[in-house]
């Protein structure tokens, strides 16, 4: 069974387990997000806010109740999963090898027009350009870094090119300094323009740009509501 659009999220009274342990991490936990809405998830460490992604994304199996996108089972989507949303982690892995390549990893087919142009959307472009061997350079050549920034707009780039109707970021600025967190969270909101994104955050720098925020705590929705609510 494939997805129909909208590619609307509904979670229905989803609890978990993790396998071999008896502590509930969500409990009953009920959300829609209609498709190309945005929505910041807030809560403490340890609330469950990864946990929900992973369940979200069908990387862990809910022990109870349900989760669908666009009417079907994410746990019957399996890999296909990965052809509507897209994730950028914490820690955004790079691969050893051009920077091509890590752009156009989910889409091995692009050309390298289709990849300026992503590089250009999230402002990767005068770097790159500025490169010896442009994108076909190494990602771990010798005097090539990347910034943390510099990563997550790579991670960025490469979520723009697979054109997932859904993103979600798990703290996709942690470890950056404000300046930096604020130009990616703005380079974020203008590149998935009428795409979902689930933003999971620590805080609240930022969140005046989404449609809805939720306050997650002890695996159950504490609160939600719209940014100016706040
Ligand atoms: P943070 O803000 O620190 O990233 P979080 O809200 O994302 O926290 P989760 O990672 O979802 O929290 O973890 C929720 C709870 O589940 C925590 O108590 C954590 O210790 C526990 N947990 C996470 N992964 C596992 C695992 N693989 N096995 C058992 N327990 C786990
Ligand atoms: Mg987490």
């Amino acid at each position: 069974k494939t997805p129909q659009v909208p590619y609307d999220l509904v979670i229905r009274d989803l609890s978990f387990v993790y396998p071999g342990t008896d502590r509930l991490i969500l409990q009953k936990f009920n959300l829609t997000i209609p498709q190309g809405q945005k929505i910041a998830l807030l809560g403490r460490s340890g609330s469950g806010k990864s946990t929900l992604a992973a369940l979200m994304r069908g990387d862990l199996t809910a022990s109870q109740g349900s989760i669908d996108l666009g009417g079907v089972p994410v746990a019957a989507l399996g890999d296909h999963m990965a052809a509507y949303m897209g994730v950028i982690h914490q820690e955004p892995y790079l691969f050893n090898t051009t920077i091509l390549d890590n752009v156009r990893l989910a889409n091995p087919q692009a050309s390298e027009d289709q990849v300026w142009q992503v590089l250009d959307q999230v402002g990767l472009n005068p770097m790159v350009e500025s490169l010896p061997h442009g994108l076909d350079t190494m990602v771990d050549e010798a005097g090539l870094r990347f910034s943390g920034g510099e990563r997550h707009r790579l991670a960025l780039a490469r979520i723009l090119l697979a054109d997932t109707p859904i993103v979600l970021l798990d703290e996709p600025t942690v470890g950056l300094d404000p300046i930096t967190e604020k130009a990616l969270i703005d380079t974020f909101m203008v590149a998935l323009e009428g795409k979902t994104l689930i933003w999971i955050t620590h805080h609240l720098k930022g969140i005046e740009s989404v449609d809805r925020v939720l306050f997650i705590e002890d695996g159950v929705l504490e609160m939600e509501g719209s940014p100016a609510d706040l």
